[in-house]
């Protein structure tokens, strides 16, 4: 699967390559998708009333405020990163709670103690976090709930997939994660909960960006220069988790002793805190805020989070448009012109790195490949001597260098290698971006079939 240029964006004077996931050769993406088992549009009032509920469940099916509370969240999309102690129950209390399509993302597998400090049993040891989450959280989801737990690295999600999100949550156990979340959610506009605990402080963190506005702050913004130089490092609480391995550089600190009741109770709290956005309850959300409440003493602080002119995050919103015409069927003038912009003027970068040229090991021969390509490393095509042609970072960039526009300006987008459907395409002239979705919804790759519960689908 593709790695993605944005990955440059975070902190691209910092020197880390590839940085938000640290390093990471990307394992690329597999999704479960867990259908709702009731059909049709989000249930009205008066069904959700009528309901058999499982008995977990029964008390929120009684005539009141959770009753009350649901109507309106059947047509929201979550979407959180990072599934272990926090992340992994509070996916499971979004699903309890309604909200319509909620899609989670983690790379790691359990560990053999994973059980100790997670939301999972000992026999899960070895399995996926995401494939774990996702059938707790889809066992305890209301019936019109659909759930989506993709295996995979955050910074691998498609475009057109972070565009459905009403709200993004962030539970990772590293800046970089929070880092590329906070660009994200810059770019759509859309708010993002963030939440994690500190075992050894006995305290749980919980802090709302408000980054539906360009003039608040981000998680960059409260990075120190230490922490940016150490964005990939994971502080997790599970000893033994099976992270993905990096063979460049190594993470992961030693895990912190963060007792299993903390990071429950602040999924909990940040359960609250989403269901307060998605509901507009604006006047008692954390809006650009930080709490932080310490379970020894139950002390607790609020404080506000500042903006800071030295965060390295772009803080700009995209402006996203819906491009009638298929890749195959248009070019970039094509786009330009729909968009009113000139060539002289105009930026374009895609969702995965282009490349000018590409490579023979062989016998060192160079040719121009004006192209997207899926990945560095693979073979863009076969030279004179019979040997590949291998696209390497060397001649990647995450904008299109001026000679390769004027090259490829005509050409059909699906020549340049933009895939048939769902890919996202941004322009530039000078003043923020635009992103074109193409038709279409993004191809993620087919999930192993697991037990009765999961049904396996290529796009979603
Ligand atoms: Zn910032
Ligand atoms: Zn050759």
């Amino acid at each position: 699967m593709p790695e993605r240029t944005l990955n440059d964006w975070p902190a691209p004077s910092s020197g880390a390559a590839g940085g938000s996931k640290g390093g990471h050769r990307s394992p690329g993406l597999r999704a479960y998708v867990f259908r709702p088992r009731a059909k049709g549009p989000p249930l009205s009032r008066r069904q959700f009333l009528n309901l058999k509920l499982p008995p977990s469940h029964r008390d929120a099916g009684r005539p009141g405020a959770a009753a009350a509370l649901v109507d309106g969240l059947g047509e929201r999309c979550v979407i959180g990163f990072g599934a272990g102690a926090v992340g992994g129950p509070l996916f499971s209390s979004l699903a309890k709670l309604g909200v319509g399509k909620i899609v989670w993302v983690d790379p790691d597998r359990n560990g053999p103690r994973s059980h100790e400090t997670q939301a999972a049993a000992p026999e899960d040891s070895g399995k996926l976090k995401a494939l774990v989450q996702g059938k707790r959280a889809f066992a305890s989801a209301l019936p019109h709930v659909e759930v989506i737990s993709i295996a995979g690295f955050a910074q691998d999600l498609p475009l057109s997939l972070l565009r459905q999100a009403d709200l993004f949550v962030v539970a990772g156990d590293n800046h970089a994660l929070r880092v590329w979340a906070g660009c994200i959610a810059q770019c759509f506009g859309k708010r993002l909960v963030d939440c994690a605990v500190h075992g050894n402080l006995w305290c749980l963190f919980l802090r709302v960006y408000e980054l539906d506005r360009t003039d608040t702050a981000c998680p960059g913004c409260g990075l120190s220069e230490k922490e940016w130089q150490s964005l990939p490092v994971r502080h997790g609480c599970d000893p033994e988790t099976q992270r993905v391995s990096s063979p460049t550089r190594a993470v992961g600190e030693q895990a912190t002793r963060t007792l299993p009741q903390f990071s429950l109770t602040a999924a909990d709290i940040a359960a609250t805190e989403c269901l307060k956005c998605l509901l507009g309850l604006d006047a008692e959300v954390l809006l650009s805020e930080e709490l932080s409440y310490c379970l020894l003493t139950h002390k607790q602080l609020r404080s506000e989070l500042h903006r800071t002119k030295t965060c390295r995050c772009p803080h700009e919103k995209w402006e996203t448009v819906d491009f009638p015409k298929r890749p195959e069927e248009t070019s970039l003038a094509g786009v330009a012109s729909h968009l009113g912009v000139e060539r002289a003027q105009i930026q374009v970068r895609g969702e995965r790195p282009w490349i000018s040229e590409a490579l023979c090991d062989a016998c060192q021969r160079r040719v121009a490949v004006r192209r997207f390509i899926r990945r560095y490393g693979e073979m863009v095509a076969k030279c004179r001597c019979g040997k590949p042609l291998l696209a390497l970072p060397r001649f990647g960039h995450s904008v299109l260098p001026a000679t390769d526009l004027e090259a490829s300006w005509e050409e059909p987008l699906s020549e340049l290698g933009l895939e048939p459907s769902g890919e996202a395409l941004g322009f530039s002239s000078g003043e923020g971006w635009t992103y074109c979705f193409f038709p279409g919804a993004p191809r993620l790759p087919r999930a192993r079939r697991t037990g009765q519960i999961t049904t396996k689908r290529r796009t979603v």
